[in-house]
């Protein structure tokens, strides 16, 4: 039964440790079911605020508990987070000695550490040496779709952990995840066999993450977007995401031959290198991540200001799990997904070789429809997620700049009747080239200048025509042949668009204006006092971040430092009263920073 005061106390908590005033929703509630000894699945958001919610039971408790984490990597900084906040934790793995992570179980099992993170491999391992009951409260399973086979990024060494409630019935387990459909939400509680959990689903909405889609880009168009971002954010820090490593490495080059500080993330290094761009990113080294897929999970890095999508996801699961890494301070962060049809070719590849190909095709097609959507790209999204927005956000690019239709049924014809005087042999590229009727010589050996179309459509661009054949792809018009060299097909409606029975109303092309010149980082100095004052708050969060060895966010986060520009706390008491100062940090960082504050005022 949960102490009628418990409320109180974990309010009080929240305030000490992490200088929060109040509980998002569902914290509490969260709180409180896990208190009363029931098991619990949280399904929140990147950036939601999971953390807190085993956190503050584990002190709650008498005794420890055991925090599953998939990342050794990461567990470092988590453990270094907590300590920064006076809380005691500490981690079990193979990077550290056994003699450390002996003394780290001894000290667990005597009270003396209320959180305690290991790998499931590590727990397996452990649970055949150590009795777990008697001193521990609770089992808090992070990233918890990795237990499902229906989720999208199943861990086999997750597997096992069925076993904790097999084994240790009587002690709660709380499951977390950022991201489950319906499917994988039920397939996490049977695989833990969790016992008639409460489950708690918060909104999914992210409003500060802004959301944009450019669709056919070309690499040099990409790479100034990227530097224009950056430049815009020099002080933070961004992640690009590719499909490749031969993609992320050329990104990399790209912006490095800028003189930007980037860094590579793939499965391509050794784990050692993957560790250090890991670091590097976490400390600010470095500003950019140019990364596949694996980067990122868990890391709770809270000023990513903007993540770009160089291609395609394979799913919107993904897809929103990797922009959720920006913006988790809950400050604005811009989202930018580039995409092509030479993407979905990549990804239905993938796809054709994987074991699940009904459901990952539908999965993609969902993604294709999210890039094409005309109508306010948020509820496409959370509507995926089976959540109704009943209002356009107006924080994306459909609603910021609604595109504007043509009736496009001659431009249609052009390309459709080319595809067909081809002989449904070519590809995406050469039809362009047919129909702008270019010289290169493959074209020529083929004869393709002899057909009627050729050089019709010269006066559209060729990035013009791009675009508005994947919209023909995408309305249907057009197929492509993915088992034989994605080769273009007419399908019924084109013929019925060739023949004039419809009309068919495109997207007019968006010229991006974007290619201006940028280069590395040339810092404008802040005008405003207040901008002046968060930089030098900044530089001395900077420095006591280096001297103490561990990375600026965990001294204090961004949204804290706005909280000292807002209220300018001159005194001990003022600066306790600031957002994210719990009592630790305020012991220890009052002094320097109000010094800096009354020099400034
Ligand atoms: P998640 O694990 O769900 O991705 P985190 O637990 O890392 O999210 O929380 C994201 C950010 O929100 C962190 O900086 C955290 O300190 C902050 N946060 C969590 N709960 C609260 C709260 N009640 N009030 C203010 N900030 C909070
Ligand atoms: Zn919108």
């Amino acid at each position: 039964m949960p102490k009628p005061d418990i409320e109180l106390q974990a309010k009080a908590l929240l305030k000490r440790f992490y200088g929060y005033h109040d509980f998002r929703k569902g914290q509490l509630d969260i709180i409180k079911s896990v208190m009363s000894g029931r098991d619990t699945l949280v399904l929140m958001p990147t950036g939601g605020g999971k953390s807190i919610c085993y956190q503050i039971p584990a002190m709650l408790g008498e005794g420890c508990t055991i925090v599953i984490s998939p990342l050794i990597s990461l567990m470092k900084d988590q453990v270094s987070g907590l300590n920064a906040n006076g809380i005691p934790a500490a981690a079990i793995n193979s990077g550290f000695s056994e003699i450390d992570n002996q003394n780290a179980l001894r000290e667990a099992m005597r009270g003396r550490i209320k959180l305690l993170y290991m790998s499931p491999e590590r727990l397996m391992f452990e649970m055949e040496h150590v009795d777990f009951r008697g001193w521990v409260d609770m089992f808090a399973v992070n990233e918890a779709h990795c237990i499902s086979q229906w989720g999208h990024d199943f861990r086999p060494e997750y597997a096992g952990l069925g076993l904790i409630k097999q084994r240790l019935g009587k002690i709660p387990v709380m499951a977390l995840t950022a991201t489950a459909d319906k499917l994988t939400r039920d397939d996490i509680s049977r695989q833990l066999s969790l016992a008639d959990p409460f489950v708690y689903i918060s909104s999914f909405d992210r409003p500060n993450l802004s959301l944009k889609v450019i669709p056919s880009p070309t690499k040099s168009k990409k790479a100034a977007y990227i530097a224009r971002l950056i430049d815009r954010y020099p002080d933070d820090s961004g992640i690009v995401y590719t499909l490749s490593r031969k993609g992320a490495e050329s990104i990399n080059a790209e912006l490095s031959i800028r003189g930007y500080k980037t860094t590579v993330y793939h499965a391509g290094l050794s784990a050692a290198e993957r560790d250090r761009a890991q670091e590097q990113f976490i400390n600010g080294e470095v500003q950019v991540v140019c990364a596949t897929v694996a980067f990122g999970m868990g890391i709770d890095k809270s000023n990513i200001r903007w993540v770009v999508h160089s291609n395609m996801p394979r799913n919107l699961e993904s897809y929103y799990q990797e922009i959720g890494r920006a913006g988790r301070d809950g400050m604005k962060a811009e989202t930018t997904l580039f995409y092509s049809y030479a993407d979905v070719v990549t990804l239905q590849g993938f796809i054709n070789e994987s074991g699940q190909q009904e459901i990952n095709s539908e999965k993609l097609k969902r993604m294709v429809e999210y890039c094409e959507s005309p109508v306010c790209r948020r509820r496409v999204l959370l509507s995926y997620f089976n959540e109704i927005l009943d209002h356009d956000c107006h924080n994306c690019d459909v609603c910021l700049s609604p595109p504007e239709r043509f009736d496009g049924t001659m431009e249609a014809q052009m390309a459709l009747s080319a595809i067909i005087r081809a002989g449904e042999k070519i590809g995406i590229q050469m039809l362009i080239d047919i129909l702008r009727g270019s010289a290169r010589a493959e074209l020529i050996s083929l004869g393709y200048d002899k057909i009627k179309t050729y050089g019709v459509g010269r006066m559209i661009p060729y990035p013009e025509w791009r675009d508005y054949i994947s919209q023909l792809i995408q309305l249907g018009a057009i197929d492509i042949a993915y088992d034989q060299s994605n080769r273009l097909k007419v399908t019924g409606y084109g013929h019925r668009i060739l023949k004039g029975d419809v009309n068919v109303m495109l997207a007019r092309h968006q010229k991006d204006h974007s290619e201006k010149k940028s280069g590395a980082a040339k810092k404008t100095s802040p005008v405003n006092p207040a901008e002046r004052l968060f930089s030098e708050l900044k530089s001395l969060r900077k420095e006591i971040a280096t001297r103490e060895g561990i990375p600026p966010y965990l001294v204090f986060t961004d949204k804290t430092l706005m909280d000292m520009v807002r209220r300018r706390p001159l005194t001990m008491n003022e600066f306790m009263r600031v957002e994210g100062v719990g009592e630790r940090k305020c012991v220890k960082y009052w002094s320097p920073f109000t010094t800096l504050i009354s020099k400034f005022i």
